[in-house]
C-alpha cells in the first residue's frame, strides 16, 4: 500500500495518518517535519531550504520531491501526509513511482464540514511543549498543561480569521489533487470521534492492504 493522505485542518489527519502507519505498517512521511529535520541537521539541502524559507519563499516543487523520493526510496508500503501539494509535485511522484515499479495505490481525502472545523479549532489550546490540545472552557489561556504543566496558549493559527484563511488555501489546492486523484481516491467521513473516524479508514484502506 502506497497512499497519500489529506483531511483539513481540525480533521484529525496527523493523528488518522499516524494510526494508519501503525495499523498498516507503512513508512510515514510528513512533509512538513521533514523540511525541518533537513534544516535542523543544517545537511547541504537544509541550507538550501532554510535560505529559501528565510527569505520568506515557499521551498520549491523540485527541492520538495527531491527530498520526498530520497525519505520513499527502498519503501513498499508507505504513507505521504502533508505531501503533494499541487500538480506539480503530484505529477513528479507519480513519474517517480513509475519508474520505481512502485504506483500509489491512491489518494485518501479526510472530508469535514466547515462549520465542524470551525467548531473544533476555535478556543483550542496547546501546549507548546508535548503537543497537548485542550478546548475552552475546559482549559483557559494561562493555565498549566495537564500533562507536563507547561503554560497553554492560544496558537496564532488557531483564531477564527485564521481558521478561515486556513480551510480557504486547503480547497484552493486540494481542488486540483480531488480532479488530478479522481480514478483512484477515497472520500472518508471525519464526523464523529477519532475512534469512528480510525474504523472507518481501517475499513476503505483494507482494499489495498
Ligand atoms: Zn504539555
Amino acid at each position: 500500500m502506497r497512499i497519500v493522505f489529506f483531511g483539513p485542518p481540525g480533521s484529525g489527519k496527523g493523528t488518522q495518518a499516524e494510526r494508519m502507519s501503525k495499523r498498516y505498517n507503512l513508512h510515514h512521511l510528513s512533509t512538513g517535519l521533514l523540511l525541518r529535520e533537513e534544516i535542523n541537521n543544517n545537511s547541504e539541502l537544509g541550507k538550501r531550504i532554510r535560505k529559501i524559507v528565510e527569505s520568506g519563499h515557499l521551498v520549491d516543487d523540485e527541492i520538495v520531491n527531491e527530498e520526498v523520493f530520497s525519505k520513499v526510496k527502498g519503501y513498499d508500503r508507505f504513507l505521504l501526509d502533508g505531501y503533494p501539494r499541487n500538480l506539480i509535485q503530484a505529477e513528479g511522484l507519480d513519474d517517480y513511482l513509475e519508474k520505481e515499479k512502485k504506483p500509489l495505490s491512491g489518494a485518501i481525502f479526510i472530508t469535514i464540514p466547515d462549520a465542524e472545523v470551525i467548531e473544533r479549532l476555535s478556543g483550542r489550546l496547546t501546549c507548546s511543549q508535548c503537543g497537548f490540545t485542550g478546548k475552552q472552557p475546559l482549559q483557559n489561556p494561562g493555565d498549566e498543561c495537564p500533562r507536563c504543566g507547561t503554560i497553554l496558549v492560544e496558537r496564532n493559527d488557531d483564531r477564527m480569521e485564521v481558521i478561515e484563511q486556513r480551510l480557504v488555501h486547503y480547497y484552493n489546492f486540494t481542488k486540483h489533487l480531488e480532479k488530478y486523484y479522481h480514478d483512484r481516491l477515497l472520500n472518508i467521513d471525519g464526523m464523529g470521534t477519532v475512534d469512528q473516524v480510525t474504523l472507518r479508514l481501517e475499513e476503505a484502506l483494507s482494499i489495498w492492504e
